[in-house]
């Protein structure tokens, strides 16, 4: 770890890109095709402001083949031709927050679910039968039941049937990342689901989760506690996805200079439909293209990092993205807590599109000339 004084929130500031990411769009509009030309001469995989200004710039959308012959390249060079496989297990639909997006939302009345760890176990069960070694435990902001307590005690339980666990849970201080760390658990996903500080204060208008400020250094707590896979995302239709892509870049680009231990991966959530969330009312929705071209910009700046992409997006969508940079995809997902063990009654947090099961995807991966990896990672590793 170097020494610099930066912190994240220091670096966003400066370029006003929590502050005042409007700024940017009419120098991104304004890239012209000789700066993506340029862009695309320039070392494939290493990152630089400029360079991406320019990959995410109408401007470079003339050049998309090259983008994907390029990011194809590099991405079988850093990661080979294999795509891991991973299942989420959803543990509790109760929530303090009031994320104006989300149905899990403090104000939506519904039916609420929590799994006890027996009921959490019997999901994994499931998962674990159908191939997977590689778990994702979600949870929405419930810290009085899915405690650390409850996350270690069920990852003990969890490590005789998975050689990977990590946690898309609510914010913790890095001592409790440590002891889940410690527990087994070697992976935390947290998305800032905006950079942008005003659109936050919006979208997050009460509860825990309010605080912009402190959700901006939950990364180098992870980090500092020593978990070895760290998620960045934006929640895709909140705000512009140009400006979201830049303040993203800059976040990885921190904590991958920052905490080279720490492997950084990308996540790309789309908005989807969802229990009283109307999608209507969000104005930067993106399209398929403009996805895909988000996607490309960051491979193209980000050799080594993760991209993940999870069944929100529908199965021809996946397909295509298969090609494009994509190196880990969930399958057969529940987004429900006890989903998989038959409690398909209970409210999910999102509707799916890819609703394939585990095998059709990963014959699907096969048939496009790759490898399903469904482990990777085995603790004894590092024994
Ligand atoms: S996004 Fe997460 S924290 Fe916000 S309401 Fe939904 S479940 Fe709760």
């Amino acid at each position: 770890m170097n020494n610099s004084p930066k912190t994240f929130g220091d670096i966003l500031t400066h370029k006003e890109l929590d502050t005042n990411p409007k700024r940017w769009l009419s120098v991104i509009e304004q890239q012209t095709l000789a700066d993506v030309q340029l862009a695309l001469k320039t070392e494939a995989g290493k990152y630089t402001f400029e360079k991406l200004l320019a990959l995410i710039s109408p401007a470079a959308q003339n050049y998309f083949e090259q983008m994907a012959q390029a990011a194809n390249l590099l991405t079988i060079k850093r990661f080979g031709r294999t795509i891991r496989l991973y299942a989420p297990l959803y543990l509790s639909s109760f929530c303090i927050n009031s994320c104006k997006y989300c149905g899990f939302n403090v104000t939506t009345d519904f039916k609420r679910t929590r799994l006890t760890i027996e009921e959490a176990l019997a999901d994994a069960d499931v998962i674990a039968a159908e191939g997977f070694h590689d778990i994702l435990l979600v949870s929405s902001e419930d810290p009085k039941f899915i405690t650390v307590d409850y996350l270690c005690k069920l990852a003990s339980r969890l490590r005789e049937k998975f050689s990977s666990i990590s946690i898309e849970i609510y914010q913790l201080e890095q001592a409790d990342y440590k002891r889940l760390f410690d527990a087994g658990i070697e992976g935390v996903t947290l998305y800032q689901e905006t950079y942008d500080k005003n659109a936050y204060a919006q979208y997050h208008p009460a509860g825990k989760k309010s605080d912009y400020a402190s959700r901006l250094r939950a990364h180098d707590d992870m980090c500092a506690a020593g978990m070895r896979e760290i998620g960045l995302g934006s929640l895709l239709g909140l705000t512009d996805w140009r400006t979201e892509t830049l303040a993203l870049a800059q976040h990885a680009d921190y904590l991958m200079k920052r905490y080279w231990q720490s492997r950084v991966s990308f996540s790309f959530p789309r908005l989807r439909p969802a229990c009283a969330v109307d999608r209507d009312k969000f104005p930067y929705l993106l399209s398929d293209k403009e996805l895909v071209q988000m996607m490309l910009a960051l491979r193209l700046c980000f050799a080594d990092a993760g991209m993940n992409i999870s069944t929100r997006e529908s199965a021809q969508l996946r397909d295509r993205l298969i090609y494009l940079g994509v190196t880990r995809m969930s399958a057969g997902s529940r987004t429900n807590p006890g989903g998989y063990s038959g409690h398909d009654e209970n409210t999910k947090q999102f509707e799916i599109a890819d609703t394939r099961s585990p095998n059709q995807v990963a014959e699907l991966i096969k048939q496009k000339g790759l490898e399903p990896v469904w482990k990777d990672w085995d603790k004894s590793f590092i024994k």
